[in-house]
C-alpha cells in the first residue's frame, strides 16, 4: 500500500473496499419530487428536534432552508443522509428508494452528497489530485490511484475545475488555498461523484464578500444539474440566490415560498425578532 493509500484508509475518508454504486437503483422522479420527507419526527430524550416535518424537493431545484438556531436544520440533513433515524415518518429518494432502509454510506454512494461546514481536503495534495481522489472513491481505481483516468474522467475533472473556479490553481497544494477556495474544492470533490442531491450546510460561513458572491454563482450553476439544498444563516446571501425558501421552526415547517413571501410572513418575522 502506498503511504497515501494508508492515510486514506486510516482516516476512513473513502472506503475503497465498497462496491461501486448501484445505478440500477437510481431515484425515479418521473412522477414527482426527488426527495420526500413526510411527517418526520425525531426525538432526543423526549424533545422533538423534528416534529412531523414534511418537505418535498424537486429534481434540479435549488432550495434554501432557513430558521433560527435549534430549528432542526441539521437534524433534517442527518435524517436525509441516514445519520439519524426518525422515530416516525418516511424519507424517500425519488418514488422508489426508501432512505430509511439504507445506511449512511449507501445513501452517500447512491447519490446524496453532503458538504459539512469544515472543509476536509487533503492539504498536501494538489487541487486536481483532491478531485481525482474523490472520483477514485467512486470508481475503485484503488489501489492504482490516478492510473485509470480515461478521457471522460479527464473531461469531468476539467469541467469541475472550471465550475469551482480553481482551474488556474489545479497544481497548488490544497492546504495553501484560502478558506473559501477550500470550500469550493470540497464542493468539487462531491461533484466528482455526480450526486443527484447536494446538501450544503452554511456554505458561506467565514467567507469574504467576494467569495460569498462566487459561491452564490456556483450554487446557482449547479441547480438544474443537481438538486441543491442550502442551509444558511446569512440572510443577504440567501436573498441573493433564493428561489424557493423553507423556514423551519421548532422542528416543523413554518413557511415556504419566495424570499419576499417568507420574509413578509408575520409568523416568520416574529420568530426572527425573538432571536
Ligand atoms: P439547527 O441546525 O437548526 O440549529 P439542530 O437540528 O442542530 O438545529 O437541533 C435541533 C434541536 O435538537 C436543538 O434544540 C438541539 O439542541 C437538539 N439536538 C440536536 N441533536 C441532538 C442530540 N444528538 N441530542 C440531543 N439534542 C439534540
Ligand atoms: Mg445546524
Amino acid at each position: 500500500m502506498t503511504m497515501l493509500a494508508e492515510v486514506l484508509q486510516r482516516d476512513r475518508v473513502f472506503d475503497f473496499t465498497l462496491p461501486p454504486p448501484d445505478f440500477s437503483a437510481a431515484p425515479d422522479t418521473r412522477h414527482g419530487p426527488i426527495l420526500y420527507l413526510e411527517d418526520v419526527t425525531v426525538s432526543f430524550d423526549g424533545f422533538r428536534a423534528l416534529d412531523q416535518l414534511s418537505l418535498y424537493i424537486d429534481d434540479g431545484e435549488l432550495r434554501c432552508i432557513i430558521g433560527p438556531n435549534g430549528a432542526g436544520k441539521t437534524t433534517m440533513m442527518d435524517v436525509i443522509t441516514g445519520r439519524t433515524r426518525p422515530d416516525s415518518g418516511s424519507a424517500w429518494f425519488g418514488s422508489r428508494i426508501d432512505l430509511l432502509r439504507l445506511s449512511e454510506t449507501e445513501i452517500a454512494r447512491g447519490g446524496i452528497g453532503r458538504k459539512f461546514q469544515t472543509p476536509t481536503v487533503f492539504p498536501h495534495h494538489s487541487v486536481a489530485e483532491n478531485l481525482e481522489l474523490a472520483m477514485a472513491a467512486d470508481k475503485r481505481v484503488w489501489p492504482t490511484l490516478f492510473a485509470r483516468m480515461d478521457s471522460a474522467d479527464r473531461d469531468r475533472l476539467a469541467e469541475v475545475l472550471a465550475l469551482i473556479g480553481l482551474a488556474s490553481l489545479e497544481r497548488q497544494a490544497a492546504g495553501e488555498l484560502s478558506h473559501g477556495q477550500k470550500q469550493w474544492l470540497e464542493i468539487g470533490m462531491l461533484l466528482m461523484q455526480n450526486p443527484r442531491v447536494l446538501l450544503v450546510d452554511e456554505p458561506v460561513a467565514g467567507m469574504s464578500q467576494q467569495e460569498m458572491e462566487q459561491t452564490g454563482v456556483l450554487l446557482q450553476r449547479l441547480a438544474g444539474h443537481h438538486s441543491v439544498i442550502v442551509v444558511e444563516h446569512d440572510m443577504a446571501f440567501v436573498r441573493s440566490i433564493a428561489r424557493r425558501v423553507t423556514v423551519l421552526h421548532q422542528g416543523s415547517m413554518l413557511a415556504e415560498g419566495s424570499m419576499d413571501e417568507v420574509q413578509n410572513d408575520p409568523r416568520v418575522v416574529e420568530v426572527y425578532l425573538g432571536e
